[in-house]
C-alpha cells in the first residue's frame, strides 16, 4: 500500500489493467529519439482508487479511475483554461504520464505498467459504472485522440470519415465517427480484417495497397483520420479527399516523403495535426463510450508477453487484435 506517499490534492490507484499503445514501443525503442531511460510506459491505466489526499473531492477510496496520457499541466495557461491541457504552454508544457520530467523535482515519471500509480486529482478520469474496467484504457488514449479531431474539426453527421490503418486507434475512429453519425470509410492494408470491419460499422472498407481501389475512392471523404505509425506517401490519401477536406495526422510523428502542394492548392485542403485531447474531453468519450455501447476490441494478456506484442506492435503484425490490454495481476503474482 502507498498511503503515505499520497499529497495534497493527489490521488493513489492500484492499477488493474493497462492497455498498450503504439506509442508505448515507439517511447520504449526510442523512435522519436527523445526517450529518458528507464523508460516504463502505459498510459491507458485503470485501475481502483487506495487512497486519496487532502481535499481531493472527485473521487473517494474504492472508485474505479483511470489515467490517460497526461498527469500534469500548469493549469493556468489560456489552452489549460480552456481544458486543453494538452496542449499547455506554460514553463513545461503537459507532463505526460512517462517519460515526462516530473513537476516541480524533474524527476522522470514512469507510466501504468505498474502496480500502483499516483496522480494529481484534476488528471484523474472517472471510469463509468457501465464501462467494464478493462475496455477503459484504451478509450483514455486511442479513443479521445481520434475523437478530439472529429469535434475540432467539426465532423458533421452525413459527412464522409476516412480512417487510414486500423488498429488500436483506427478501430476505435470507425466506431466513434458512426456515433457521430458519419459515413466511414476504413483504408487498411489486410484484406482479412474487411468482415470485421463492417461488422464493427464500417460502411465501406478499401485496400489500400489496391490501387484500383484507391482510385475508385479518390474524392470521396470529408475528414481523414491517418493513424498510420510510419513515414509513407501520403499523396494518395491526399487524393481521396473532397475539397475543404482535413487531414488529420496523429500517427506518424518522424516525416513524409515529399509530396506536391498543388493538390491541396485546388481542392482547399488542410493537413493538420492533433495531440490526445483534453481532460474534460477525455471523460466526455468514456462517457460517451458507455452511454453508446462503443468497446475497444481487445485482447488481455499476461505482462510476460508485452515483448511479443511490442514486436507485432513494431511490424505491423497484429494478428487481427486490434488492442492489447495487460491483466495488472499477473504483474502481482
Ligand atoms: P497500431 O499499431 O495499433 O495501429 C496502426 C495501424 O497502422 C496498424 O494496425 C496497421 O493498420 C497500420 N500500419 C502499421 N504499420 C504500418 C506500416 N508499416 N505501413 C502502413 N501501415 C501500417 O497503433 P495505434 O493505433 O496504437 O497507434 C497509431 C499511431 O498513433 C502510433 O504511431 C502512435 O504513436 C500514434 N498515437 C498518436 C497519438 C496522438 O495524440 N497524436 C496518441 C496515440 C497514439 P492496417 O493493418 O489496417 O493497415
Ligand atoms: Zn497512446
Amino acid at each position: 500500500m502507498i498511503e503515505k506517499k499520497v499529497g495534497k490534492g493527489e490521488v493513489a490507484f492500484k492499477v488493474t489493467h493497462c492497455g498498450v499503445c503504439h506509442s508505448d514501443v515507439h517511447q520504449a525503442r526510442n523512435d522519436w529519439g527523445n526517450t529518458n531511460y528507464p523508460c516504463v510506459p502505459g498510459h491507458e491505466v485503470v485501475g481502483t482508487v487506495t487512497a486519496i489526499g487532502e481535499g481531493v473531492s472527485k473521487v473517494k477510496v474504492g472508485d474505479i479511475v483511470g489515467v490517460g496520457c497526461m498527469i500534469d499541466s500548469c493549469q493556468k495557461c489560456e489552452y489549460c483554461e480552456a481544458d486543453e491541457e494538452n496542449y499547455c504552454q506554460g514553463e513545461k508544457g503537459a507532463t505526460m504520464t512517462y517519460n515526462g520530467p516530473m513537476i516541480p523535482n524533474g524527476t522522470n515519471t514512469y507510466g501504468g505498467y505498474t502496480t500502483d500509480l499516483i496522480a494529481r486529482e484534476e488528471f484523474i478520469l472517472k471510469v463509468p459504472g457501465k464501462l467494464e474496467p478493462e475496455y477503459a484504457g484504451p478509450i483514455m488514449c486511442a479513443g479521445i485522440t481520434v475523437y478530439s479531431p472529429m469535434r475540432h474539426w467539426d465532423l458533421k453527421e452525413g459527412q464522409t470519415l476516412g480512417v487510414a490503418g486500423i488498429g488500436g486507434l483506427g478501430h476505435m475512429a470507425i466506431q466513434i465517427g458512426k456515433a457521430l453519425g458519419a459515413k466511414v470509410t476504413a483504408f487498411t492494408r489486410d484484406a482479412d480484417k474487411e468482415e470485421e470491419l463492417l461488422e464493427m460499422g464500417a460502411d465501406k472498407v478499401v485496400i489500400s495497397k489496391d490501387d484500383g481501389q484507391m482510385k475508385q475512392a479518390a474524392g470521396s471523404l470529408d475528414m481523414l483520420i491517418n493513424t498510420i505509425p510510419v513515414p509513407h506517401d501520403l499523396e494518395p490519401y491526399i487524393n481521396l479527399m473532397k475539397p475543404d477536406g482535413n487531414i488529420v495526422i496523429v500517427g506518424n510523428l518522424v516525416k513524409f516523403p515529399e509530396f506536391s502542394p498543388a493538390s491541396l492548392v485546388f481542392k482547399r485542403l488542410s493537413i493538420v495535426g492533433s495531440l490526445i485531447g483534453g481532460i474534460k474531453q477525455t471523460q466526455e468519450i468514456l462517457d460517451l463510450c458507455a452511454e453508446k455501447d462503443i468497446r475497444p476490441a481487445i485482447k488481455m494478456i499476461d505482462i510476460k508477453d508485452i515483448n511479443e506484442v511490442f514486436e507485432n506492435l513494431a511490424n505491423g503484425t497484429t494478428e487481427g487484435h486490434f488492442r492489447h490490454v495487460i491483466d495488472m495481476e499477473t504483474l502481482r503474482n
